[in-house]
């Protein structure tokens, strides 16, 4: 069924758990994520990234993911990830996107202000008052679609860093943008990471006492899962994952692919092992956030 994002984020937090977000390029991985969150009882968040969008095929694909989430037995919500062009983000929404990651993170703090006031007017003028916007404060490390190795954002405890969320920021960020969830950059970082994770914690904290929002977590790939499992403590309702989600499933094609070739060019039966490798780390992952 087709879920409201910062309504599955908020009751997950209420129950002391978050809603795990997966990037899906491509509509074997969906339908692994929606069997896996299926199979939990649980809701989830399929994410599109805005290079799959912003051509006439990944339109389609937002359009099948619709269909996907709209006849899934759990709440399932569709949302456009690190969307800054308005004319991506409209056609997003309009092919089945109901959520949108408004991302000015990279801009000057006012520009960034003005460009999720723009998507939202933009958006409630087209009608789509019920899209739920995610605005991102703080910059985060590394290629969204591409694994290397990026460094965190801060490593040492007590340095003030470029690129972390300023929780002197949150308040007003917040109420001026409109958002119905924020992005915080706390030393996650897109991609790989170059050895240990060093989130800040503390500064997570601080953040999450600025504001009643719900907070999400990018780049959570590669960060330890007992670590992870407090997240929802902080009030980070929404974790996104995407590059193990990447490992796995190319790991077992590179390891599945020769015998199933052998097998008569057997690809129905390597994409049922594709399946298997999302299902299963979705599955974990689902079951990780949970309370
Ligand atoms: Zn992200």
């Amino acid at each position: 069924m087709r879920g409201k994002l910062d309504q599955m984020v908020s009751s997950a937090l209420n129950s002391g758990s978050a809603v795990p977000a997966f990037t899906c390029y491509d509509f074997t991985t969906a339908l692994a994520v929606v069997g896996a969150a299926e199979e939990a009882g649980l809701g989830v968040i399929l994410l599109v990234a805005p290079k799959t969008a912003s051509t006439p095929n990944g339109l389609r694909l937002i359009a099948a993911l619709r269909g996907l989430a709209d006849h899934a037995s759990i709440p399932v919500s569709v949302q456009l990830d690190h969307a800054s062009d308005l004319k991506v983000i409209l056609e997003s929404v309009t092919a089945g996107a109901d959520a949108v990651l408004a991302d000015g993170s990279s801009l000057p703090y006012e520009d960034n202000i003005a460009l999720v006031r723009e998507i939202r007017a933009a958006l409630d003028t087209q009608g789509a008052t019920d899209v739920v916007i995610e605005a991102e404060l703080g910059g985060l490390a590394g290629d969204e679609d591409k694994a290397f190795g990026a460094e965190g954002s801060a490593h040492d405890a007590g340095t003030s860093v470029a690129g972390l969320t300023n929780p002197a920021q949150v308040a007003d960020f917040v109420e001026r943008t409109g958002a119905q969830l924020l992005a915080v950059a706390v030393g996650n970082v897109h991609g790989k990471y170059k050895g240990e994770p060093n989130i800040r914690w503390d500064v997570l904290q601080e953040v999450a006492a600025q504001t009643e929002v719900p907070l999400v977590l990018h780049g959570a790939s590669g960060i330890p899962a007992d670590q992870l499992a407090k997240a929802p403590s902080m009030n980070v309702g929404k974790v996104n994952f995407n590059t193990e989600l990447r490992t796995g499933i190319l790991s077992t094609l590179e390891a599945e692919t020769a015998a199933h070739r052998a097998d008569g060019e057997n690809l129905q039966g390597l994409l049922a092992r594709w399946n298997g490798s999302a299902a299963t780390f979705a599955g974990a992952t689902l079951e990780l956030l949970s309370a």
